[in-house]
């Protein structure tokens, strides 16, 4: 036959874990799958080929009614702190194909969200709606080009049944592009239910596959590195987020990735008023994964991802512990030192002045103060268009303004370059909430993807200045602000 090759090179590296870390099964198939939208500089970045995805045999991959050559289904077991509850959870509507090698020799999950019940699932229908997979998709490519480690979506397709939520919604299928899926919850599960040597071959598999220059043997204690990397990278990625004014929503330990990818985009959001006090997620009635609470919530996970290696750090104890803590203790450091250097380059600072903290603080706190957009705050100084905003009339910002144009002065740089640093720093586009729901809503209403194509079109260049009267800058209107 002339049938184009799809791509599919799969290893099934987690299937050879021990049995606790998974349950096998395939996906449940789906009455009538439909293609609503795939990712193709990503296919071609994994090797697929993105004209044979879109065809039958594709979607129907896609869909779980068909399997790549050489998968291994499986659901993931895991456990989670979620809200401070710990809790046994697993993949209840997920399923992970295998790992692709891709053409660089990287290794990917690959897994279906939606795809049906599973042995995690408890209560749920192990289903998924279209505008939630939607949301993720244009979020999470959202992230990627803003340069935030994240899970990747390669497509979406609806699956021809209803999922019931709040309304009845086309039922849809996420595939979902992943460093890997281990989390802080799978960690915990392997401390709380694994048995002899589980936990041990759980830290030797994510060191291998995250961490390949800790080798084994060779460095005196590599879990104390594996501790020590985590910690790192996240510092990096919770940095990172709060420098563009993203909200998880949903920091349980099962939705931490030990790769140190953003995972699991539910009710986030990015800020429009600057207010660390922001939440988005309505179930979130205690402010526990507020805005300003992401970087404590981050330590808290690592606390609790610290506890699960204790057998391994040391034979005693009391020395593990102390070995723990002073990983731990490094975590607000490596996050503080990232966040002002990212918000330097916010400002077009290149080098470092013990004053840059307070000239940050006082921004900052203007921004709160006349409820400043975040986001367009740093687009509005970096293009010098201030005529919009009332943070920009009142006297106190003009003097503010006069001591950040004198710091600009104090560095060796032009002005020119500083204002390109800026331009590379603050997006003019992100993924507005209310933009979202507008794409959501054509979507799923009215199976009208246009405004959908138009966003990720946009999303996909945050950083490009040549539109800057764009639309995609303008702030809801007040009648569906939060
Ligand atoms: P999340 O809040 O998305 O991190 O999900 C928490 C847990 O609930 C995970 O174990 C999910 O697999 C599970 N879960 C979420 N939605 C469903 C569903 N519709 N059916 C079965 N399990 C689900
Ligand atoms: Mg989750
Ligand atoms: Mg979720």
């Amino acid at each position: 036959s002339n049938k184009i090759e799809a791509g599919w090179n799969l290893d099934n590296s987690y299937a050879r874990l021990p049995q606790t870390f998974y349950s096998k099964l395939n996906p449940t198939p789906v009455r009538l799958p439909k293609l609503i939208v795939i990712n193709r500089s990503l296919a071609k970045d994994l090797g697929l080929n993105d004209k044979a995805l879109e065809g039958e045999e594709g979607v129907a991959i896609f869909a779980g009614n068909q399997l790549p050559k050489g998968a291994e289904p499986l659901a993931q077991a895991y456990a989670g702190h979620q809200f401070g509850h710990f809790n046994m959870l697993g993949d209840g509507r997920a399923i992970l194909l295998g790992e692709q090698i891709t053409p660089d020799g990287e290794q990917v999950d690959i897994q279906l969200k939606g795809s049906g019940r599973t042995p995690f699932s408890r209560g749920g229908d192990g289903r998924a709606g279209l505008g939630p997979m939607l949301r993720e998709y244009i979020i999470s490519e959202a992230m990627h080009a803003l340069g935030i480690a994240t899970t990747r979506s390669l497509a979406v397709v609806t699956t021809g049944e209803s999922v019931y939520r709040e309304t009845e919604q086309p039922g849809a299928i996420m595939t979902r592009v992943a460093a890997s899926h281990i989390r802080v919850g799978t960690f915990q599960y392997a401390a709380h239910w694994g048995k002899d040597d589980d936990l041990q071959a759980l830290a030797d598999y994510t060191l291998q596959r995250h961490f390949p220059d800790v080798k084994a043997g060779e460095n005196d204690n590599p879990y104390l590195l594996l501790l020590q990397g985590v910690i790192k990278r996240q510092a990096d990625l919770i940095a990172k987020w709060q420098l563009v004014g993203f909200i998880h929503g949903v920091m349980n330990t099962d939705n931490m990735a030990i790769s140190g990818e953003t995972i699991d985009y539910g009710p986030c959001a990015f800020m429009d008023v600057y207010d660390p006090a922001t939440v988005f997620s309505s179930i979130d009635r205690q402010g526990r994964y507020a805005y300003g609470n992401q970087p404590y919530i981050g330590s808290w996970n690592l606390s609790r991802f610290a506890e699960t290696l204790l057998p391994l750090l040391h034979e005693k104890q009391e020395q593990a512990v102390e070995l723990a803590q002073d990983a731990l203790s490094e975590f607000s450091k490596l996050y503080r030192s990232n966040w002002l250097k990212g918000m330097r380059a916010k400002l077009g600072l290149f080098n470092e002045e013990e004053e840059d903290e307070a000239l940050i603080e006082d921004l900052l706190s203007m921004m709160q103060k006349h409820r400043a957009d975040y986001t367009n705050t740093f687009r509005a100084l970096t293009v010098n268009e201030q005529e919009d905003l009332d943070l920009f009339h009142s006297p106190e910002f003009a003097e503010w303004q006069e001591r950040w144009q004198k710091r600009r002065g104090r560095q060796e740089e032009t002005k020119a370059s500083s204002e390109q640093l800026m331009k590379n720093n603050n997006p003019g586009v992100i993924p507005r909430n209310h933009r979202v729901e507008d794409a959501l809503e054509a979507a799923v209403e009215s199976e009208d993807f246009s405004v959908m194509e138009r966003l990720l079109e946009a999303l996909s260049n945050p950083f490009s200045y040549t539109s800057e009267k764009s639309d995609y800058c303008k702030l809801p209107a007040p009648s569906n602000r939060p």
